[in-house]
């Protein structure tokens, strides 16, 4: 009755630009199974006889809309459209490893990020407890741990040796980057008999995630492997929140504070705060928010120009000579277009594009631009992104981890595969990998999170010259 397309293109929620999506259709958001499930779920069993068993089980079929409006639901519904919509997570009543013969194994990759530790005690207390699989390894160093070579030793994982790690940042089994052998990887799956990979990382961890999986299905392996997306960035499609963005902004406020009393400390005090945001600026935004005694906001996704009547520096001089001090907090993939195109590309071990450092470059040029006017003033430049990276969960995240890593050893031990755990529409869901990394989320610039922060800041909708 429905046909199965449904474009995406202008659509926009919180903020949240999804104009790359071109006419994805339901097949976009299929989760691979390994197979058949015909194992009775552990949970069924210990719920049997209480009320609890009627409400607690999902089905494969239920499913999540993207667009929850009104008028996307009375549109399908005239134009004979099928919704797009998400599998919904959760426990399956049945499922398909057998608890007592599998053995799983966690790894974390790329940068750290408030909550890892969270969501590793979580995946190992729900294997442990809820389904009964007590063997759970731990692999060091990201995927170099799969690769017999760097002599890392595994870690056995049980709920006493994970019981205290949320009370700690950073990552138990440490992190790497750099490319391993894919083939040389599921080697190492095989030989020790791991039915299933939990890897908790950024899009790089899920593209490689990816393709181990492709190895895996090629070799006819029945190996499950999920992600649990781990940017602090907040920039996975379709997903509305990652796991530590709501500490990082959170960790960040005070020191916006700060920034503040040091800006108003001083006649024509400008305090400078590099937030995280490589590709989106939602940390910078959403800290600006919460802590509103910011000025200008800069993120990479609206370019600004330093000089000329409508750039950044005669709004902050603007600023100045009505405020008499202003707080800039900046995004650091902000304004990479400013430095020299002839700067050679520098790139991490996994290839990812090392950005130019934005707060410095603020500092100077911000600094010179008052000195070569006699301008008196005050530049402070406050960098804290080690400090919020490495920050223990918050209580809501400490939550989310928890909920994430349950939701995803349900879909694992239901033999899916290739996916991510999200949340949308206030359910958890599973989204494909390829799906989940094909473009980034980003802050629409005409939508309702970057209005609040033009409302909060003051500051122009533009600060390029050639602004239409
Ligand atoms: P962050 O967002 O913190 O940077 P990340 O997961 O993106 O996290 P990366 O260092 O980019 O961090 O990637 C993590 C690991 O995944 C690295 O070991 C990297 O080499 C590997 N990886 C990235 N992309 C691929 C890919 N396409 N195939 C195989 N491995 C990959
Ligand atoms: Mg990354």
């Amino acid at each position: 009755m429905y046909s199965n397309t449904f474009g995406l293109e202008t659509f926009s929620i919180e903020g949240i630009k999804q104009t790359e999506i071109k006419a994805m259709t339901n097949q976009d958001f299929e989760v691979k199974s390994l197979g058949e499930c015909s194992v009775t779920s552990p949970l069924y069993n210990a719920y049997a006889n209480t009320p609890m068993v009627d409400g607690l089980f999902v089905d494969n079929n239920d499913r999540i809309l993207y667009d929850a409006t009104l008028e996307n639901f009375q549109k399908c519904l005239k134009e004979g459209i099928e919704p797009i919509t998400f599998e919904k997570a959760g426990p399956r009543e049945k499922i398909f490893f057998s608890p007592a013969n599998t053995k799983a194994a966690i790894v974390t990759c790329g940068g750290l990020c408030p909550g890892i530790n969270n969501v590793i005690r979580s995946v190992v207390n729900g294997l442990y407890y809820r389904y009964n699989v007590k063997n759970i390894v731990g692999i060091p160093y990201g995927y170099e741990g799969l690769i017999p070579e760097f002599g890392h030793t595994w870690v056995d994982l049980n709920p006493n040796v994970v019981k205290d790690i949320h009370l700690f940042g950073g990552s138990i089994l440490g992190s790497s980057r750099g490319r391993q052998n894919i083939e040389r990887m599921v080697d190492t799956l095989e030989r020790n008999n791991i039915n299933m990979l939990f890897t908790i990382g950024g899009d790089g961890t899920l593209s490689g995630n990816h393709v181990i999986q492709e190895e895996i299905e090629r070799r006819g392996l029945k190996i499950a492997t999920a992600g649990i997306p781990k940017t602090i960035d907040n920039d996975v499609n379709f997903i509305h929140k990652t796991f530590g963005f709501e500490t990082a902004f959170t960790t960040a406020a005070p020191i916006i504070r700060d920034a503040h009393n040091e800006a108003t400390g001083a006649f024509n005090g400008v305090a400078i705060v590099k937030l995280m945001g490589r590709d989106s600026g939602f940390i910078a935004a959403n800290a600006a928010l919460a802590m509103p005694d910011v000025n200008f906001v800069l993120v990479p996704e609206s370019e600004f120009d330093l000089y000329g009547p409508n750039g950044f520096l005669e709004a902050l001089k603007e600023r100045l000579q009505v405020g008499r001090h202003a707080v800039v907090v900046v995004a650091e993939g902000a304004g990479q277009n400013l430095f020299d195109s002839d700067d050679s590309v520098v790139k991490d071990a996994s290839g990812n594009v090392k950005h130019k450092d934005i707060g410095v470059l603020l500092k100077d040029t911000i600094t010179k631009f008052f000195k070569d006017q006699e301008f008196e003033a005050t530049v402070k430049y406050i960098d804290p992104s080690y400090i919020i990276r490495s920050e223990q969960a918050n209580a809501s995240d400490s939550i989310f981890c928890s909920s994430l890593a349950m939701n995803a050893v349900h879909g694992v031990m239901a033999g899916k595969t290739d996916f991510v755990v999200g949340r949308w529409n206030t359910h958890f869901t599973y989204l494909p990998i390829p799906t989940a990394t094909s473009s980034r989320k980003k802050i629409d610039l005409n939508g309702e999170l970057w209005w609040s922060v033009l409302e909060n800041t003051g500051q122009p909708y533009s600060m390029k010259n050639d602004k239409k």
